[in-house]
């Protein structure tokens, strides 16, 4: 039996960050992880010569927000991030920018020419009233927009709903949209952060601004990256807005990222693979441990897999807080990564795209960060999907299959790997009716950290800011320092 200040349930990002964070504010920490490695969907692995991630990846506000702050505060080894570049839409007869601002709107050919004008009327409309502070994330994305859309325009809206909430238009907030597409930038400074956690002696790396991105190596996102270090509002971006920002891919793929995390934990902290944790023990209300391949005590247990699973851990819940548990809604993605014999002309570019008709994808050519992920001369693309939570996976799987193939015809011909990946994106969608877990529970010092518990921003980022909030809230607890 081992006693820990701090037993930390899962070992993916926000696991992670949880203990790198936690350990250097001075606590003994546990992480206990069911399966066999680390990193949960912060991952990459090899198959037949190519490293494929866990789902296609795009890591944003980069520039300034919660991840970044965490980077700077606690990591002792940073990742090196690769210009994102651009998000185009393909389409049988176009390949173009997707419109992130007023300008890029009015040459967006793929859609008619008065929807383009009615969007932009719309987006206008909702950043006003973000702007004044209005809530937007009970208003879906449906209502927000003119009924009188052609299906084209419907259908490309739909697709980037999907891809940023895993549901559709009608589910989708319109906070999801206006934050996912980086019109409302996720921001979190030193000052706020220490207001927050305490005052924090930061871990001398150099700033992530500074060494992250040499500019020598990568210009373009310096440059952009100190455009936007100046404030601008969020209707001021819609002028202006570029919507790969402060977005970066980690060379070397995802895992570079959970490397970073892993090579700045200190040696204190132990992780425990192949644990599962069954059952979290309470005691006059407060937590005292967990049992996983033997009883390990602690002070304080962080649970970071899903935040409905806590009922199945423990019997002392209220019914009302299970009820509000089970009101968490997810979504399950297929990401189908095909191995390229050859560096094809379609996929050519830097960024990633979206094909919004029938059966939408994104996709993403991350060999085009890094040559290193492909064999020689040879390229690997991730096209990610929002399945059809009531269609056999077979079904779902060959009918991504197709949807390739019609977009790019070509790519059939070039196939030398394929691998197919059925995930939970986020452990919370944000939707217009979905719940998110708060951080403290019922149960004295058990508290829930990652996806399920915010619902700023997205995937990792919003697992930062996760961390960043279960950091403010152990310091009211009195337990961080
Ligand atoms: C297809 C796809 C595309 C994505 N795209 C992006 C993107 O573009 N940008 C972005 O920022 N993010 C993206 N994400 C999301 C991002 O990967 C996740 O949000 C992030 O990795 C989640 O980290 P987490 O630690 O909260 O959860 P997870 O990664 O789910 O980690 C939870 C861990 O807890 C473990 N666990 C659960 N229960 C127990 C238990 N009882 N005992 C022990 N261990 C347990 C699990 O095994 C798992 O390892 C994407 C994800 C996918 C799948």
């Amino acid at each position: 039996m081992g006693k820990y200040d701090i037993v930390i349930i899962g070992a993916g990002a926000s696991g992670l960050l949880a203990a790198l964070t936690l350990s250097k504010h001075g606590k003994k920490v546990l992480v206990l992880e069911k399966k066999s490695h680390v990193g949960g969907n912060c991952n990459s692995y090899m198959i037949d010569g190519f490293q494929v991630d866990t789902g296609p990846h795009a890591i944003t506000h980069l520039a300034e927000g919660p991840l970044k702050i965490l980077m700077e505060n606690y990591f002792d080894y940073l990742p090196v991030f690769e210009d994102y570049g651009n998000y185009f839409a393909r389409t049988e007869q176009h390949f173009v920018k997707v419109p992130s601002n007023l300008k890029e709107f009015a040459v967006f050919d793929p859609l008619p020419k008065k929807d383009r004008l009615l969007i932009a009327q719309a987006l206008t409309k909702q950043l006003t009233l973000s702007t004044f502070g209005f809530d937007l994330t009970k208003q879906s994305v449906y209502d927000a927009l003119p009924k009188n859309l052609s299906k084209d325009t419907y259908d490309f809206v739909d697709s980037i709903s999907h891809f940023l909430s895993g549901k559709s238009m009608k589910e989708t907030s319109v906070h999801r949209i206006l934050t996912g597409s980086s019109f409302v930038r996720d921001r979190v400074t030193q000052e706020q952060f220490e207001s927050i956690v305490g005052k924090h002696k930061k871990t001398p790396v150099e700033s992530i601004l500074r060494t992250i991105i040499p500019s020598e190596h990568h210009a373009s996102l310096q440059d952009r990256i100190y455009s936007v270090s100046n404030q601008f509002s969020s209707l001021g971006r819609l002028a202006t807005n570029k919507a790969s920002n402060s977005q970066g891919y980690p060379r070397k793929g995802l895992k570079a990222l959970l490397n970073a995390i892993l090579f700045s934990l200190p040696k204190s902290v132990e992780i425990k693979t192949e644990c599962e944790v069954r059952k979290i023990f309470v005691k006059d209300g407060k937590v005292t441990g967990v049992e996983a391949d033997e009883i390990y005590t602690a002070d304080v247990v962080i649970h970071t897999g899903f935040a409905r699973d806590l009922p199945s851990m423990i019997e002392e819940l209220p019914q009302a807080y299970i009820d509000e548990l089970n009101g968490i809604v997810h979504s399950k993605s297929l990401t189908l990564w095909l191995g390229f014999d050859k560096i094809l002309d379609e996929f050519n570019y830097i960024g990633s795209e979206i094909w919004y008709k029938e059966n939408a994808y994104w996709a993403m050519p991350i060999s085009n960060y890094d040559s290193s992920l492909a064999p020689s001369g040879k390229q690997l693309v991730g096209f990610a999907f929002a399945m059809d939570e009531g269609a056999s996976q077979n079904t779902e799987i060959k009918k991504a299959y197709e949807t390739v193939f019609t977009a790019v015809p070509n790519a059939e011909d070039h196939v030398e790997m394929q691998h197919e990946q059925v995930t939970i994106p986020e452990k919370a969608s944000v939707t217009i009716d979905g719940n998110f877990a708060k951080i403290r529970t019922p149960v004295k010092n058990l508290y829930i950290a990652g996806t399920d518990t915010d619902s700023r921003s997205m995937g990792i980022t919003r697992a930062a800011y996760s961390i960043i909030e279960l950091l403010g809230i152990l310091n009211e607890d009195s337990n961080l320092h």
